[in-house]
């Protein structure tokens, strides 16, 4: 009981009931529907297409309730009213084999035009509705009942488009009218009348907005989730665009910048990987290390930037006269360092030279070099093996670098070598052998170059 109407009867005055308002926010569905996605969104072909296929799945659903129901209605109206039976009985059968027929068709030929299907089977229900009211008067109320909550239920169940809602709005307002117009007045009063339009109306109105409301839902979830997928895709592409970047930063970082050849950092990398397979796997490797003769004259003589000039045109003369995988490193300023994989003592020899020659071989104008007038390099090389595991790296480019400065103080211009302890001599192919116990030939060997 409401307050209101026990507070009444305790005070012994008059109760006083209000009518339950229905409140439709006209403001809202106004700005849902001026609003310009709602428009633009729903005439696209995507949105379009996605809301068919809700739709198909839903109408189907849709067409099995209205299936029970008609069948639910049938029995009970029919042994409540026993005399309308057979309107009753005829009208649901009617009803259920049309949402059957529309089920059916839904699943074939007709799953292209869900609207139309699902217009006609409400349409239908609509007219069953009517046709009951008028043919059984005593139904009349009841009639009413069924019709005003068919808008409602429509406008929550099938998500269609808005001209096929208002089209299909107008056919129910215009079939309510026509029930209200010719249920005899007995089984409704002309007040009844007025309430069951007022009430028409009002259910017009709700179905309107909640159509409009859940349709505006419809579309911004369909914008969020293309908003969702444009923002996925750009990820990915930063994704792969932050990782080819990352890949060129380790590949550059690893290259010297003004001679394009590896870089200190490279070199320490492809040491490290070098001494562990030949730990592994045995053998040799050449280390050489070239200093350009008297750089120092170029810079002051011709300027910093014919010295970059120099520097490039040897740097890249070092790297051609090499095996493809082998590299030419930038050890220092003007101090190159190669690494001659599976080179014994003699094949290192020979890259030395080959490298010293390169680079007279360019034939670069020196305007202060003891050596000879043109740009020339002096060379170290030494050997190292599986029986250096205990050498640290800078005790094998030392190595190196005494053998180089022999070079230099023997002339410049010339290669030297200062192979190991372990080095074998009397193996006669030059091949080393990887025990290291057997003391060899130490100290310098050097040669004039050219
Ligand atoms: P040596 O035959 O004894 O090796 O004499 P050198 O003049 O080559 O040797 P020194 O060590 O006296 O000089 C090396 C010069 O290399 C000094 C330095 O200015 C120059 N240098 C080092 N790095 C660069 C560079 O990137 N560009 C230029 N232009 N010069 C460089
Ligand atoms: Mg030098
Ligand atoms: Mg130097």
């Amino acid at each position: 009981m409401p307050d209101s109407a026990r507070w009444a009867i305790s005070t012994g005055r008059r109760a006083t009931y209000s009518r339950p308002e229905v409140k439709i926010d006209i403001a809202r569905v106004t700005a849902a529907i001026r609003s310009e996605e709602y428009f633009a969104t729903s005439s696209e072909q995507r949105f379009r297409a996605v809301e068919r296929r809700q739709l198909r799945l839903g109408a189907r659903a849709g067409m099995l309730v209205v299936l029970l129901v008609a069948l639910f209605g049938g029995v009970t109206l029919s042994l409540i009213h026993q005399p309308s039976a057979p309107l009753v009985i005829v009208l649901n059968g009617g009803l259920a084999s049309l949402a059957g027929a529309g089920y059916w068709l839904l699943g074939r030929r007709a799953r292209h035009y869900p609207e139309a299907v699902i217009f006609g089977v409400t349409v239908a229900v609509i007219l069953a509705c009517v046709l009951l009211g008028l043919g059984a008067p005593e139904l009349a109320i009841l009639t009413s009942g069924y019709l005003l909550l068919l808008p409602p239920v429509v406008s929550q169940v099938v998500m269609w488009r808005s001209w096929t809602h208002t089209l299909w709005l107008l056919v129910f307002f215009l079939a309510l009218l026509t029930f209200v117009a010719l249920a005899p007045v007995n089984n409704l009063a002309p007040i009844e009348k007025l309430d069951v339009l007022v009430l028409g109306l009002i259910s017009v109105s709700a179905s309107f907005s909640g159509h409009v409301l859940g349709f505006r839902a419809r579309v911004r979830s369909f914008r969020q989730l293309r908003t969702i997928q444009t923002l996925h895709r750009s990820l990915e592409q930063q994704r792969r665009e932050l990782a080819r970047a990352l890949a060129d930063l380790e590949r550059t970082s690893r290259v010297d910048p003004l001679t394009r050849v590896a870089n200190r950092l490279r070199l320490d990398e492809d040491f490290e990987e070098v001494r562990a397979r030949m730990n592994r796997t045995g053998g040799s490797c050449g280390l050489l290390e070239a200093d350009l003769d008297r750089f120092k004259a170029i810079n002051d003589q011709l300027g910093h930037l014919a010295g970059d000039a120099v520097l490039r045109a040897v740097a890249q003369a070092l790297q051609h006269s090499l095996r493809a995988g082998d590299h030419v490193y930038r050890y220092g300023g003007e101090e190159f360092v190669a690494i001659i994989t599976g080179a014994d003592a003699a094949a290192t020899e020979a890259t030395a030279e080959r490298l010293r020659a390169a680079v007279e071989a360019l034939a670069i104008a020196h305007p202060d070099n003891p050596a000879g007038s043109v740009v020339t390099v002096s060379v170290g090389g030494t050997l190292i093996g599986p029986a250096d595991i205990d050498e640290t790296d800078g005790a094998l480019f030392d190595r190196a670098d005494r053998a180089m400065y022999a070079a230099k103080t023997s002339g410049r211009n010339r290669i030297a070598m200062d192979l190991p302890r372990w080095f074998s001599s009397s193996s006669p192919d030059g091949r080393v052998a990887p025990d290291g116990t057997a003391p060899a030939r130490t100290g310098w060997a050097a040669n004039m170059g050219g």
